[in-house]
């Protein structure tokens, strides 16, 4: 056979650019959801409310009390790489909120129709706008696309409707609405458990009775709220630090060299009485919800010594480190991490879950004899 003729490069249209890459960034509802709690919660709101319609492919609704987005901001709020949080690159290695990229929203708008009503303490109303592939559209044809005065109270709504309904791969490799909604479900229950003090609300469009609704408590209640009274009966609490003499002389990632070393745990952790069928794991480094297999291989090693065979804990870990030390999901998609010290920290932990839960184990096996 001849070789083949070759086909001419072409430089792809833009938009197609922008859909291929959103499609990276939002997989599924629930990415979208992550995305959009974070916003949430670095817009310091103190209530987040969930409304979802066949597991966020219909809808996605996400109302917070935070601080609203300003007017003259809407024009650019879904473009790509415009954000409020940083300004400079050395922002980087102190930040204190979870966005930073600015592509979120822009994302959303590449694969979904967008609506978003926000108000400021100091706006007299509150604005919609909508948007679509980044840049904001009329709500109807024939309107001009700024923002439309409306009623609303303070903070923003984001909407999201027909997600994917441009990009059929992506639809495609979606589950059932059932399925994607318990995975949506499980996003804001971590948060919720995580952000203990805020207001969590999760239902679905139409419903009366939301499947989670939290009010502020503290962590373990939270838990306890949450995951059930079975484990909520059984938590164990560890702290752990790098210098525990004084810890609490400056916040972490205040800036000095020798904060690159410091760390900080806290964790709640079931005794051996409670038995699972697999490991609930919800790790948090910096208040980013996180996966690290080493970490978890490193617990259930030390579980693997008070329980049965295919038995296993629920683990609640955040860990706060230096900034500088952990490679963030600085892509949103990137939820696997690895950070400095790695293997000294997960060590420092295990020792002290190890410690706990083998003081309860003896203690009762003492009540048991
Ligand atoms: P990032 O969070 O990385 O900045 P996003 O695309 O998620 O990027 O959001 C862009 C900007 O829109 C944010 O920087 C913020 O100023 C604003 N924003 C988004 N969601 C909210 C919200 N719920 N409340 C207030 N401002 C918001
Ligand atoms: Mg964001």
């Amino acid at each position: 056979q001849p070789p083949l003729d070759p086909l001419p490069i072409q430089r792809l249209h833009e938009s197609l650019i922008n859909r291929i890459a959103a499609g990276e960034i939002i997989h599924r509802p629930a990415s979208a959801l992550k995305e959009l709690l974070e916003n949430c919660l670095d817009a310091g709101a103190t209530s987040i409310r969930i409304t979802v319609k066949d597991g966020g492919m219909k809808l996605l609704q996400i109302q917070d009390n935070g601080c609203g987005i300003r007017k003259s901001d809407l024009p650019i709020l879904a473009e790509r790489f415009t954000t409020s949080k940083i300004k400079s690159f050395s922002d980087l290695s102190r930040l204190t909120t979870y966005g930073f990229r600015g592509e979120a929203l822009a994302s959303i708008s590449h694969v979904a129709h967008m609506s978003v009503v926000t108000k400021t303490k100091s706006d007299p109303c509150a604005w919609k706008t909508c948007y679509s592939e980044g840049v904001l559209v009329p709500p109807k044809a024939g309107q001009t696309p700024d923002p439309k005065p409306c009623a609303g109270i303070d903070g923003t709504t984001i909407i999201i409707e027909d997600m994917f309904y441009n990009t059929p791969t992506r639809m495609s490799a979606l589950r059932s609405p059932s399925e994607e909604y318990a995975r949506i479900l499980d996003v804001v229950t971590k948060y919720a458990v995580h952000n203990s003090k805020v207001a969590f609300l999760c239902k679905k469009a139409g419903s009366v009775t939301p499947e989670l609704s939290t009010s502020p408590t503290s962590i373990d209640q939270a838990i306890r709220l949450l995951y059930g009274h079975a484990i909520g009966k059984e938590l164990l609490h560890i702290e752990v630090s790098s210098s525990p003499t004084n810890s609490t002389s400056r916040p972490i990632g205040s800036g000095d060299v020798d904060d690159a070393e410091k760390w900080s745990a806290k964790a709640y952790c079931t005794s051996p009485n409670y038995q699972a069928k697999k490991t609930v794991f919800l790790l948090f480094i910096n208040h980013r919800l996180v996966e690290s297999s080493s970490v978890k291989r490193a617990i259930e090693s030390v579980y693997s010594g008070v329980l049965p065979k295919g038995a296993f804990p629920f683990v609640y870990l955040s860990l706060e480190i230096d900034p500088r030390s952990v490679d963030v999901n600085v892509h949103p998609t990137k939820r696997e991490v690895i950070f400095l010290n790695e293997e000294d920290i997960t060590e420092r932990i295990s020792d002290a879950i190890q410690q706990v839960v083998s003081q309860s184990h003896s203690r009762t096996f003492q009540y048991q004899t």
